[in-house]
């Protein structure tokens, strides 16, 4: 089934509701998009066994936040997909700081592990700025390091961006969107999404010029509609309206939000920061939430593991898991 033909279910699982969009080209599927991700790492992890490397993630969770949880457990089962050596460490609610960083250190001296990730956010014991600090920079495929952070900004590429951001242009790659010389304009400063978003845009190679605006900024409307793309990760539903946008721009939505609803079998659905099906039509291409860059940020995180381990394997010669 192709993207072009179906009708779009935009409800994943199909648990809600389903909406057809009236010229399905429109529709940036990053369901499709994560899965060429994958086709292409499985090639690249083949290459890395094959000279004795298997790339390794951890995924530290502590506490029994569910959403964490459920996060936590699909990346687990992706690193499984891809026959990737996977831990999953389960630390109680109420381990402290010390413990955590006791965890850090010893994964950041397993040879066998080639990317970190401590699943945010951590109970209120834990200062997430310590952890972040605290992880080989080598290792962090999150990308929180501000060594990462630097590196981006200065456009060094042996560092890890943040997989959401990443996810973003890869999006935008795929669906032959020309950023170059075009204005972007994202909505969210956020050290996640926003900020990282808007240095990979505007880093020579992508060349786009790039407006951030964030809740204090003033006549917000006036300057989404002068973007040729727009980028919402503020976590507001639906916030982005038709009058945010101009005809035939091109929307990504970040945004991943839980609004009640009675008639959903979880009682709540999934929104995105625009309103999908008022400015859908307007638009050159759209992303649905879920199925627009959610996907995608896994799918980066994957990439950036696999990287990881290419970047150390070539450095340190070839570690072996298994
Ligand atoms: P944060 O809450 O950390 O940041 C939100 C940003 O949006 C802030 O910069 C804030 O401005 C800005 N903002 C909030 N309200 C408004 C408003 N009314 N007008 C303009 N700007 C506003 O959120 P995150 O960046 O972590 O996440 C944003 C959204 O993206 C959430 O829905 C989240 O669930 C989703 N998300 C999705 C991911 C995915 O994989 N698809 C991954 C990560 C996040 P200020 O700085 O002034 O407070």
């Amino acid at each position: 089934m192709t993207v072009t033909q179906r009708e779009f279910a935009v409800a994943s699982n199909h648990h809600y509701k389903t909406l057809t969009l009236a010229d399905p080209h429109k529709l940036i599927d990053g369901r499709a998009v994560a899965e060429k991700v994958y086709a292409e790492l499985r090639g690249e992890i083949a290459l890395l066994k094959a000279s004795g490397t298997t790339p390794g993630l951890a995924v530290v969770l502590v506490g029994d936040d569910p959403a964490s949880r459920a996060y936590v457990r699909s990346k687990d089962k992706m690193c499984r997909e891809l026959e990737l050596h996977s831990v999953k460490l389960e630390l109680p609610a109420n381990t402290t700081q010390d413990d955590l960083l006791g965890q850090v250190e010893e994964l950041n001296r397993d040879p066998a592990i080639h990317g970190i990730l401590v699943q945010s956010p951590p109970p209120k014991q834990i200062d997430e700025g310590v952890i972040i600090r605290a992880l080989d920079p080598a290792k962090d495929v999150d990308g929180f390091h501000p060594i990462n952070i630097a590196k981006l900004a200065l456009g060094d590429l042996t560092g890890f961006v943040p997989c959401t951001p990443l996810g973003c242009l890869r999006l935008l790659r795929e669906s032959g969107v020309a950023i170059s010389g075009a204005h972007v304009v994202v909505l969210g400063r956020s050290m996640i999404v926003g900020k990282p978003l808007a240095l990979l845009l505007m880093q020579k190679g992508n060349d786009a010029t790039v407006t951030v605006v964030h809740s204090r900024t003033r006549n917000l409307a006036a300057i989404t509609r002068t973007a040729d793309v727009i980028i919402a990760a503020i976590g507001q539903p639906g916030f982005v309206r038709t009058e945010h946008v101009r005809e035939g721009a091109v929307v990504i939505d970040v945004g991943i939000n839980r609004v009640d609803d009675a008639a959903a079998p979880r009682g709540y659905r999934l929104v995105g920061d625009v309103a999908f099906e008022e400015v859908a039509p307007k638009t050159a291409a759209i992303t649905p939430v879920p199925g627009g860059v959610g996907p995608m940020t896994i799918a980066m995180l994957m990439a950036n593991t696999v990287k990881a381990a290419r970047l150390s394997s070539s450095t340190s010669g070839a570690s072996t898991v298994g």
